[in-house]
């Protein structure tokens, strides 16, 4: 048989990118997919080469020799190729490319579905609210799983698994009500086609063993409360190689004093009476540091004072938010004799004005005599 040059095979020109070639071949992949042409050899065959000739070129190391040296150079490396290869290899390839869910491409039928547990992983993490609002690194300490090495991730022993006798192999079951046929995912062997004869004694069936790793994670400035980063590729690693995603989800400590709400960061300044009335400059804490806050004779309780882009960098926007200070007017618990005496003396130096009540409600008083006379 005559070599096809891979090139002519996925139909690119040869100085295509990476990009060019993943188009190509996805089109190629799907138009010649054992599922589009059951029973046609030419189409199986042809699926082989696309395969092939993706695994090659998609590999910029395999590429290179290829360039060069062409496929002799490439098996002097070893590389077989898929003309060996069992029609499982390389769906098996496909698939790892493709990430293995097809529903969109009506493939739903033929889903090898062995894979025992989920590629994707998530992780909680408590972190400060000093570290949520500038930004930290992080190593976490995690467990992931890998396919149990005895059994190969099938869960059985000796990797036996037998043909699902609820389903046929099928993966669905089929039932007729009326005139209407309907098909189901069946229970037995949740799709697979392939049940266990024999649980794997290293993983009591499970497929899986567990590894540790730890890694470095650059947490941004800004980060909220249940807010999510995904790690590419440090999830589980799955039956076929493929390793997925780790989604960290964060946790952020209360501070003490400080209350965030979105990007703005609320902060309650207790403020003496007299200082409150005399109006004073004050220093405040804010994430940033010190900052003096000059408080109006007269400043009332509950009164705001807004610090421009002094709050939280937002994560996505970059947009800062403010720091939003409120005041709270606290009186004294006690009072001494002298203080009382002091506070006295204050109050009749003025006068009238000390009185409000008075001569707000002066008519008042006389009217509501009236309402009872009846
Ligand atoms: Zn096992
Ligand atoms: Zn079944």
């Amino acid at each position: 048989m005559v070599d096809l040059d891979y090139y002519e095979i996925l139909e690119v020109e040869r100085g295509a990118t990476f990009d060019e070639i993943k188009k190509a071949y996805r089109k190629l992949a799907l138009k010649y997919h054992p599922d589009r042409n059951q029973g046609n050899k030419e189409a199986e065959e042809k699926f082989k080469l696309i395969n092939e000739a993706y695994q090659v070129l998609s590999d910029e190391n395999k590429r290179a020799i290829y360039d060069r040296y062409g496929k002799s150079g490439l098996e002097n490396q070893g590389f077989e190729g898929f003309s060996h290869s069992s029609y499982e290899d390389i769906m098996e390839f496909f698939e790892s490319v493709f990430g293995g869910s097809f529903g969109g491409f009506g493939f739903g039928n033929r889903k090898r579905d062995d894979q025992k547990y989920p590629l994707d992983l998530s992780y909680e993490m408590e972190i400060s609210f000093e570290e949520a609002i500038f930004g930290t690194q992080k190593e976490i300490d995690y467990e992931y799983k890998i396919p149990c090495s005895a059994c190969g991730g099938t869960g059985a022993k000796d990797r036996e698994l037998q043909v699902c006798p609820e389903c046929g192999g099928n993966g669905q079951i089929y039932y007729r009500q009326g005139f209407m046929t309907f098909s189901q995912t069946c229970p037995r062997c949740n799709g697979s086609g392939r049940i266990i004869k024999e649980k794997c004694p290293e993983c009591k069936g499970l497929g899986f063993e567990r590894k540790r790793e730890k890694i470095t994670i650059n947490i941004p400035e800004g980060i909220d409360n249940g807010d999510k980063i995904r790690v590419s590729h440090k999830g589980n690693i799955g039956i076929n190689g493929q390793r997925g995603d780790l989604y960290i989800t964060f946790y952020v400590k209360e501070d003490e004093h400080f209350v965030r709400y979105n990007d703005d960061i609320y902060l309650e300044v207790p403020v003496f009476f007299t200082q409150a009335i005399l109006g004073e400059t004050i220093k405040i804490p804010t994430p940033r540091g010190e900052k003096e806050l000059k408080l109006p004779a007269g400043v009332k309780d509950k009164e705001q004072f807004v610090f421009k882009g002094e709050g939280v960098r937002n994560v996505r926007s970059g947009h800062k938010g403010n720091l939003i200070v409120q005041i709270k007017i606290v009186y004294p618990k006690k009072l001494t004799e002298e203080q009382k005496e002091l506070l006295l003396k204050l109050q009749e130096s003025f006068g009238i004005e000390s009185k409000p009540h008075e001569s707000v409600f002066e008519n008042v008083f006389e009217k509501i005599k009236g309402w009872f006379k009846k």
